[in-house]
């Protein structure tokens, strides 16, 4: 029977929270049995994008990786962590913001895999529903086992994103994309088979919900959840998150296709138990931006993929912040490889701009004004929804 266990960590300090993933560890049964000598192990935490704030739950806290990369050491691995934030993020960014840049500077490796100086490859994958071959870096395919250290939120687009989305960070940029074109859940789950990672850490201090993976409201857990099997490692945190297995995509999928165990009844649970910890996550479904007009319609392609998302709602946080809201009102904003049919009838010329170039296509067909990138940048897209009604460019940068 698979085990996930659950530990509260005392408060925010680091000896508190080694002390929990230390705990964690242990009810696991130990790394003896993944981690072997002079294993090359990667810890990979989730570095999406650079936050206001490194404990807002929007990225892994370095205590978490820090305890966990102790303990590698400990069974004799020898570890690294390594990122490579979302499409068109500087991971370098997020490692300095976070505080990773300091473990650096007691002798740990923090890699930023979008540096050129690692080197990229492409990789086999066996029996893939969407992916027979995907692209990466010769680090990751090398790694003797993979610890995914993810943080606890909510996705726009995955209800919840845990350890098996986390690993989409070790594909290139132009990977990722591909997984938002082709098929997003089942790619996840062709390369967590791919990867085998073998355990999975979540930093539970602080979490993320609503307008998750970087926008939403940071909610206090003070947990850390692990387990060697993913799936059971997920659906317990999602219920804990207000989620059942069944309804997250990813978890749903991956227990199907035989990655791990996702009934309840038949996970050991050690620890604190479920129910001590619940608490529903808001969904980012019921997360409105304040003062955003009725009469705004964004239209996102479900094939749109993080990086555009995460432009456009960045861009309309920056549009709050300068009170540019009123430019909005009638607007439609296409996100992604949006189609005729999902437009409003009153979309034309002047009301409508499409973003990215997944949504060149409808731009060119409607003669919509079409904001360049992939992803474009904040001030382009707030820009390409002023038009010609403000030179923004005076009042940004
Ligand atoms: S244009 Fe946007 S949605 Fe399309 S691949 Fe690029 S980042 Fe993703």
């Amino acid at each position: 029977m698979p085990k996930v266990s659950i530990q509260r960590t005392k408060d925010h300090e680091y000896a508190s929270i080694k002390e929990a993933v230390d705990k964690v560890i242990e009810q696991l049964g130990g790394l003896e049995d993944i981690i072997k000598p002079g294993y090359k192990v990667i810890i990979k935490p989730n570095l999406v994008a650079t936050p206001t704030d490194r404990l807002s739950g929007g990225v892994t806290r370095w205590e978490v990786c820090m305890a966990v990369y102790e303990a590698v050491q400990a069974v004799g691995g020898i570890p690294v962590i390594a990122e490579s934030a979302a499409a068109g993020a500087d991971t370098e960014s997020v490692i300095q913001k976070c505080g990773y840049q300091d473990l650096r500077d007691k002798g740990v490796p923090v890699i930023d895999l979008k540096d050129k100086a690692n080197a990229r490859c492409t990789v086999e994958v066996e029996n893939g529903v969407v992916f027979n071959k995907i692209n990466t870096w010769e680090m990751v395919r090398d790694a003797d086992a993979i610890i995914t250290v993810p943080v606890m939120k909510t996705h726009d687009q995955t209800e919840i994103t845990l350890g098996m989305k986390n690993l989409k960070g070790l594909l290139v940029d132009t990977q990722k994309k591909d997984f938002h074109k082709q098929g997003l859940i089942e790619g996840v789950v062709d390369w967590c088979l791919h990867l085998k990672p073998v355990l999975e850490i979540i930093d539970g201090t602080y979490g993320q919900q609503g307008l998750g993976p970087i926008f939403g409201e940071t909610k206090e857990m003070k947990l850390i959840i692990g387990s060697k099997d993913l799936v059971a490692c997920e659906a317990v945190t999602g219920k804990i998150m207000g989620y059942e297995p069944k309804d997250v995509m990813i978890t749903k999928s991956a227990c199907e296709r035989g990655f791990g165990e996702m009934d309840l009844d038949k996970i050991e649970v050690v620890g604190t138990q479920i129910k001590d910890v619940e608490s529903r996550f808001k969904r980012s479904s019921e997360v409105e931006i304040p003062g955003i007009p009725e009469s705004f319609n964004l239209i996102f392609s479900k094939d749109a993929c993080t990086g555009c998302h995460n432009t456009v709602i960045s861009a309309l946080m920056d549009m709050k912040a300068q009170e540019l809201f009123p430019y909005l009102e009638n607007m439609n904003v296409c996100v992604g490889p949006v189609t005729k049919d999902m437009l409003p009838e009153d979309a034309n010329a002047e009301n409508t701009v499409c973003i990215g170039i997944c949504c060149k296509k409808l731009a060119d067909e409607m003669n919509f004004r079409w904001v360049v990138g992939c992803p474009p940048g904040n001030a382009d897209v707030v820009k390409g929804i002023l038009g010609d009604r403000l030179e923004y460019g005076v009042r940004y940068n």
